[in-house]
């Protein structure tokens, strides 16, 4: 026998085989998916505003009886309908109108009464309302859902009515409130004063005031939350309960190494080394996301992490997500060993990407596995079944979001428990860093090392390309080197966008022909890619044209200006990872966008990267802007599982849900206890894959 909840809608009064796919469109199978559709806006029709009264600009709810329909065509396309509605109320009229939609002509019929929802705007010196949203008040049922109360509105697909909607939810919530059992245990709601499941669906749906709404929304936000953080808790229940590697932190090696740096480590850098230092001295795994600028000194960190491990015969892999970087990071972390040449203990360092040949690998693969190799640094070609370690102590895993979870957790098990370090340059602000990565401790690198100047950021009109390639011209004059960055490779005429491979022909003969200029993008052979970077480092060319290759980690300090055409097509958190390019030593330094911004957000977009050099302070606006699904790329962290509860707005509440997992979690890790059980059933039917770490507690 199946739950309630658990029924099919198809159950429901009125719901027939053709309701019910459009229920299915809408992803709505069983009556809880129904339950669990939540309204996307609330009308109060306890009152409604009156015509007289209406102001310009803001939305309003009005009740009004239909005087009179007409179509009309449009004067300048004349395929295109626009359907008039004169309607009224008691203290005045007020023309409605709606484009390219026929049918509502026959939709409204003179001496309806009819609600509508819009905006009023004055057009030829008289108020009128665009396309409002409206629905007739239907006489005969004289119904209590759709008047006189808060009412729900739901997103719907043509052909399903609010009417109906309303109807077969206040169905569904009849049917099964009743014996609807709460799964959120008793003493986290009473700590956290939410309401019961019940109350919450009910006035989720049906609130009999706006107070009654915001519990609601405060519970089922509360709910998705925990949900969420549930499983991220069991996980770090799950691997601080392991014993891992106490290594032994402080020692002639790391002191040597530190005295051999060219600079002394910023505020930020010592603090998160402390941080590193306590988790790897401790024996129990590290599990630490490490998260800063770009440019501000993660690598280094890492690398005096690495010495940590070595000094205790330790093997350390460092696996970052392409070729180019995996080269700069051997270049330079061998450089810095160069420098240093301890008399302690000779460190030894490799460097495994897939375009060696077999005979390469193999030798790698037995330095690794007989120890030789203290510091191997790669591409995802570390995590190669052949490969074993013989002491893997430390992982570092460099630009995580390069890498699907499934990467991450595959090159640990390579050792027995190792350490881990995870990096990124993508700055998340800090409560969201908790939501995604709440199995992990964060340590932020949150300033950068002295001297750097902020790279000046100035947006151009596409027309103004020549501005732009003027000032690109100055600092080359200077010799300066420059990237210039397009979104594709090919041109796109259906985008109407150009591409890398055709500009740099152009650019080659015409604008820049007086400097040498290189083509770098991801279709190249590696061997062809890690040509041009050497080239551009040993400053054979001037120009750089390239893709977002140029993405992560590329250090190259006299490369002063970066010009991204088309920058409209970028996220805020991509432009600003293509600015760390520059700026990457002493010089003033320039990144100069070039955009049609069309639209209201891409213009926002392209000022806040005018305005703001700090990371963070960019990642926020990203968020503020595009809201977090589209930040974080659609399916990447679950986040769209969110329904209803937003991890901006709601951080207190988000902290309490986490608190209250990580309660739990401590207290009953295998969610056995009988008031936990129906919590247990809960997240097992939302993440099945948990089963195997809710250990027996
Ligand atoms: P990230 O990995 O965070 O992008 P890096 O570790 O590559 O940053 O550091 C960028 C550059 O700054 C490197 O050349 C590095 O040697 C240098 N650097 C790192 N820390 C400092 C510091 N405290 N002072 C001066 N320069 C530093
Ligand atoms: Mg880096």
């Amino acid at each position: 026998m199946k739950k309630p909840l658990e029924k099919p809608v198809r159950y429901l009064k009125g719901i027939g085989p053709k309701r019910a796919r459009l229920f299915n469109s809408l992803g709505i199978e069983s009556i809880e998916d129904l339950l669990y559709y939540f309204p996307y806006r609330y009308e109060d029709r306890t009152n409604f505003l009156l015509i007289k009264d209406l102001s310009e600009g803001s939305l309003s709810t009005l009740k009004a009886k239909v005087f009179s329909v007409r179509e009309r065509v449009s004067l300048r396309r004349r395929n295109f309908k626009i359907i008039e509605a004169v309607v009224g109320d008691n203290s005045g009229k007020i023309l409605c109108v709606w484009f390219n939609q026929p049918y509502l002509k026959n939709y409204f019929k003179p001496g309806e009464e009819v609600i509508l929802y819009g905006k009023a705007q004055h057009y030829a010196g008289k108020m009128q309302i665009n396309s409002p949203e409206f629905e007739l008040i239907d006489s005969r049922d004289s119904d209590s859902l759709n008047i006189g109360r808060i009412v729900p509105v739901y997103s719907l697909p043509k052909g399903m009515t609010q009417r109906v909607f309303r109807s077969t939810v206040r169905e569904a919530l009849d049917g099964s409130l009743p014996k609807l059992k709460d799964f959120l245990p008793f003493d986290i709601r009473s700590r956290s004063a939410q309401i019961n499941l019940a109350k919450a669906l009910a006035n989720i749906h049906f609130p009999d005031t706006l107070e009654g709404q915001k519990q609601a929304y405060e519970r089922l936000s509360f709910d998705e939350f925990f949900i969420f953080q549930l499983p991220l808790a069991l996980r770090k229940a799950n691997k601080s309960g392991k014993p891992g590697i106490a290594h032994k932190t402080d020692g002639k090696l790391t002191d040597g190494f530190i005295c051999s740096l060219p600079f002394e480590f910023t505020a930020s850098q010592k603090r998160v080394i402390a941080e590193i230092k306590t988790d790897m001295s401790r024996p129990v795994p590290m599990q630490r996301l490490l998260q800063g600028d770009v440019g501000s000194g993660k690598t280094v960190v890492a690398t005096l992490a690495a010495m940590i491990a070595a000094q205790g015969g330790y093997q350390t892999a460092f696996m970052v997500p392409t070729e180019i970087l995996a080269n700069q990071h051997y270049e330079k972390i061998s450089s810095q060993l160069t420098a240093y040449s301890s008399k302690v203990k000779q460190v030894r360092i490799g460097l495994l990407t897939s375009s060696l040949s077999k005979e390469e690998k193999d030798k790698i693969y037995q330095e690794i596995e007989s120890g030789k190799t203290d510091l191997i640094i790669g591409t995802h070609a570390l995590l190669e079944g052949k490969i074993q370690f013989k002491n893997l102590g430390l992982v570092v895993i460099d630009e995580q979001h390069k890498f699907g979870v499934g990467q991450r957790a595959l090159l640990p098990r390579k050792g027995f428990n190792p350490d881990v370090l995870i990096m990124t340059a993508t700055p998340i602000p800090r409560t969201l860093a908790i939501t995604l990565y709440g199995d992990l401790d964060i340590s932020v690198i949150n300033e950068l090392p002295p001297g750097r100047k902020p790279v000046k950021t100035i947006c151009f009109d596409t027309e103004n390309v020549g501005e732009a390639y003027g000032l690109a011209k100055e600092q080359l004059g200077l010799g300066y080197q420059a990237y210039i960055i397009y979104p594709v490779i090919e041109e796109s005429y259906a985008l109407d966008i150009a591409g890398a491979k055709k500009r740099y022909e152009e650019l080659k003969k015409y604008e820049f022909k007086d400097f040498r200029v290189g083509l770098i993008h991801g279709r190249l052979k590696q061997s062809g890619q890690d040509d041009l970077m050497r080239k551009f480092r040993d400053k054979e060319l001037d120009i750089l044209v390239a893709t977002t290759i140029l993405e992560v980690g590329i250090d190259i300090p006299n490369a002063t200006c970066m010009i991204i055409e088309h920058a409209e097509r970028f996220g805020l958190a991509g432009l600003h990872q293509l600015r760390g390019r520059v700026g990457r030593g002493s010089a003033d330094s320039f990144c100069l966008l070039l955009a049609d911004a069309e639209t209201e957000e891409a213009r926002r977009r392209l000022k806040a990267m005018e305005r703001f050099s700090d990371g963070f302070r960019i990642a926020e606006e990203d968020l503020k802007i595009r809201g977090p699904g589209e930040f974080f790329g659609r399916r990447q962290h679950g986040l769209t599982e969110l329904k209803i509860g937003n991890p901006l707005s709601q951080m207190q509440l988000l902290k309490r849900a986490r608190e209250e997992a990580l309660r739990m979690v401590e207290s009953d890790p295998g969610l056995r206890q009988e008031g936990n059980l129906p919590l247990r059933e809960k997240l097992l039917q939302r993440f099945p894959e948990y089963e195997r770490l809710m250990v027996v507690g």
